[in-house]
Parts: structure tokens; sequence; C-alpha cells
């Protein structure tokens, strides 16, 4: 049995299967202990859950961060010339936003050093869709990081190894022990690679719905609240905003295709939904990082945004100008009434592009650059009957059938009068 400074692991999984509120000392041995291999995976995932089933008060979640944190290196940009400021979202259908907005919180004059992940499950990796431009590398040492963000202003990259080695440890442990949905270890998890990386300013995108971790809203602002207070009390100014994820955004989801979709909104057009949240969680790091006298709307406007954006795909060895994959096969569906969309769900859109071949089911998988779905009508619009709905793409036409099944129930068409659209941003936490 793992001892030390008094403690023992089945010592502290046992306090926390009976309700007890962790020591500092055990949460501090625990996290170190578990990272240097000296408490056992089943140790772990058994103290995982007892934190699911039971919950971790404010200041237990706190000291748990700090410990994942200090597990690893922290990052520092203080020798940057512009404030910094990033976003992380929670995850969902159709969520490209990170393509747009960091190229355009930029041109506003504010640096963002966004450290992404790949995608698991029905939601996509911003890496994974960053990867379907020809060249573009995700991997970049420290030194590369800090000296593109002084340059260009915009950096989306990989994750080093250094930045919290603890929850890369136990966030696969979570994976597959059924652990992640539990509060304080999501809050944890995203804060402490947030705060690790040393960003000043940071934006949360806290997604509710179907195609969401969250469910409902009351769900969402717990965690939205834990993480903000983690934030504020490291030092980070951080807000955070409850949006929609009933329904996916914009009105494709597949790599390329959302790359293709992101520059759209870069020059100026793109989808309304995919331009208000860009936007919004634009203004709220120009806010956070002291220059709200800059209007982001005018650089999508200029062209200045796309510029920046073309500079951080060249800088990370990839070719703005050339053309995106194409998946090899394609599927058009079409609607078999007229009427109005009423409903297009997003977990139904995300299942069916990720069996395409867009997402992963083991981190070890390849994705298709080219595959996905594109939906022809958002809620609340016209559809005609025989008129495309849905088209899909992928390099395997065998996976068409089965990606079909979800889309089947996941939209209604009805009445106009049976439709009301609910608002994107729902609430604001700070
Ligand atoms: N994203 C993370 O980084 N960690 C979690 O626990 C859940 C989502």
């Amino acid at each position: 049995m793992a001892t030390d400074r008094g403690h023992d692991a089945v010592e502290v999984i046992g306090a926390k299967r009976d309700g007890q509120e962790l020591s500092d000392s055990q949460i501090d041995w625990v996290v170190d202990a578990y990272t240097h291999g000296v408490v056992a995976d089943e140790q772990m995932a058994a103290l995982a859950m007892a934190i699911l089933l039971n919950g971790m008060s404010r200041r237990e979640i706190g000291r748990w961060t700090a410990a994942m944190i200090a597990s690893g290196e922290r990052m520092d940009f203080s020798s940057l010339s512009r404030p910094t400021a990033d976003k992380h979202s929670t995850g969902g259908v159709g969520d490209k936003i990170t393509l747009p907005l960091a190229p355009v919180v930029a041109a506003c004059g504010v640096a963002v050093p966004q450290l992404s992940g790949r995608g698991l499950g029905h939601t996509g990796g911003t890496l994974d869709k960053l990867e379907s431009i020809p060249g573009w590398r995700a991997a970049l040492s420290n030194d590369e990081l800090v000296a593109q963000l002084e340059s260009v202003g915009a950096v989306v990259c990989a994750a080093g190894d250094g930045l919290a080695p603890a929850d890369k440890k136990l966030y696969a442990l979570r994976d597959v022990t059924g652990t992640v949905p539990a509060i304080p270890l999501i809050a944890s998890s995203i804060m402490s690679k947030k705060i690790a990386e040393g960003t000043g300013a940071l934006v949360l995108d806290v997604k509710v719905g179907t195609g969401a971790f969250m469910r409902t809203v009351d769900e969402a602002r717990e965690l939205a609240t834990t993480m903000v207070a983690l934030g504020q009390d490291a030092g980070v100014h951080t807000v955070a905003l409850l949006t929609d994820m009933s329904t996916p955004l914009g009105l494709t989801a597949g790599n390329a295709l959302e790359v293709q979709e992101s520059l759209d909104v870069l020059a100026g057009g793109g989808p309304a939904d995919v331009v208000e949240l860009t936007l919004a969680l634009a203004r709220e790091m120009l806010t956070g990082a002291g220059r709200d006298d800059v209007d982001p709307a005018d650089k999508l406007a200029d062209g200045s945004a796309m510029d920046v954006w073309r500079a951080m795909i060249s800088a990370q060895g990839g070719d703005p100008s050339a053309a995106l994959p194409t998946a090899r096969e394609s599927h058009v569906v079409t609607a078999p009434a007229s009427g109005t969309l009423t409903r297009l769900d997003a977990m139904a859109v995300g299942l069916a592009a990720w069996r395409l071949g867009a997402g992963r089911a083991r981190k070890e998988d390849a994705v298709q650059a080219g595959a996905g779905v594109v939906w022809h009508v958002r809620p609340g619009e016209a559809v005609t009957e025989g008129r495309p709905l849905f088209t899909l793409h992928t390099d395997d036409a065998e996976r068409i059938p089965r990606a079909m099944e979800p889309l089947e129930g996941g939209y209604e068409i009805g009445d106009a009068a049976a439709y009301t659209a609910e608002p994107l941003v729902i609430e604001r936490v700070s």
C-alpha cells in the first residue's frame, strides 16, 4: 500500500466514499502520487467515482486544481508586447468558433494562445479541423509558440505534455471509467490547463443542450460558476457564456467542411449564428484584456482578420491558398414534406458526422478530412418537399446507412407557428 505524509490511497478513497471533505494535504498527496504512478489506476478510478457520486466543496475543487497545475509547467507570456486572452468551449457539434475567433481577436491587438485538443466521440476537435489544411502542423515548441504570438498574434496548437500532466492521465482514466460527467472533475480539468497556459483573460463557452455535456441550464450554470471562481482566484480575468447546443452551429459538421465555413465568416459572410457567437466571445475576450475600444465586427468586414488567419496558417506550415480536401462519396437526403424546420438535433448531427468518419472512437484512430454533414436549412427556415435537407460526405460509401439512422429522428418539419427561436447566448456568468 502506498503511504507518505501519513496518507494512503485507501484512506483517501474511503474518506470521499463516506462523504467527507478531503484535506488539502490528502488532495496534494493523491494527485502527486497518481501522477508518479504511486497511486494505481484502479485506485484513482475508485476515487473519481466517489467524487462523481459525493461531489466536492469549493475549497476541495480549488486545491485539486492547484495540485494538477503543480504537476507540470506554467507558461509565461509576460514578455509579449500585447495582452493575452483565450477561449475554451466545453464542446459542441459544428463548433468551429475558435477558427474565426482567434484571428479576429488578434486583429484587434490581443494575443490569443489557443492550446487545443483533438475530438473524441461526437464533438469535433479544433486540431483535427486545422489538420485538414495541407501542410499545417499542430505541434509547436514553447519558444515557437511565444514567437508566433508576438509576430502573428494568434496560435492554435496542441497542448504540450508538460502542461498539467496529472490531468492528461486522469482525463484518459475518466474517459474509460464513466467518470467524465463530474462537475468538480470537469471544472478542475479545464481550468488547470487554462491557468497553467498563462492567459491573462479567459472566456468560457459552456454549451447547454442535447449536443453538450451539460443537458440543462442549471447544470451548465453550476459548471460555469465553478470555473469562473477558479479562474478569478488564480488571477485570470474569467467570464462564461452559457450558449445553446440543442441545435448544431452553422451549416456544417466535419473537419474541412468547418474550415470552409470559417473562411466564409472571415471573408465577411457565413451563417448568422456562427458570426453572432464569434463576435459575442470576441467582445468578452477584448473586454477581459482591456481592449473593449475595438469592434471585432470591423475586423471581419475590413479583411484584417482574414490576413491574420493566413499568417497564422502559414506560420505553422500550412498553405492558406491550397484547396481543402473533399470526400470521395456524397449522398443527398431530401425533405419528405414541405413546411418549416422546427427542430434539428445537435446530437443526431454529431453522431452522423462521426459515423461518416469525421470523428474518432479511440484516441489512436485517424479522422477523414473531408467527411461530415452539411444541412441546407436551419431551424425556423422553410423546407420544400424533395429539396436537399442534408448532404453526407465520406470516403467510405458503406458508412452512409449507419450515419443516416440518427438523422432520421433528428429533425422535425411542421408549421411555422410551432417554431420559437431560442436565444443562442442564454446567460452570462461573471
Ligand atoms: N474537457 C476537458 O478538458 N476536461 C474535461 O473533464 C471535460 C472536457
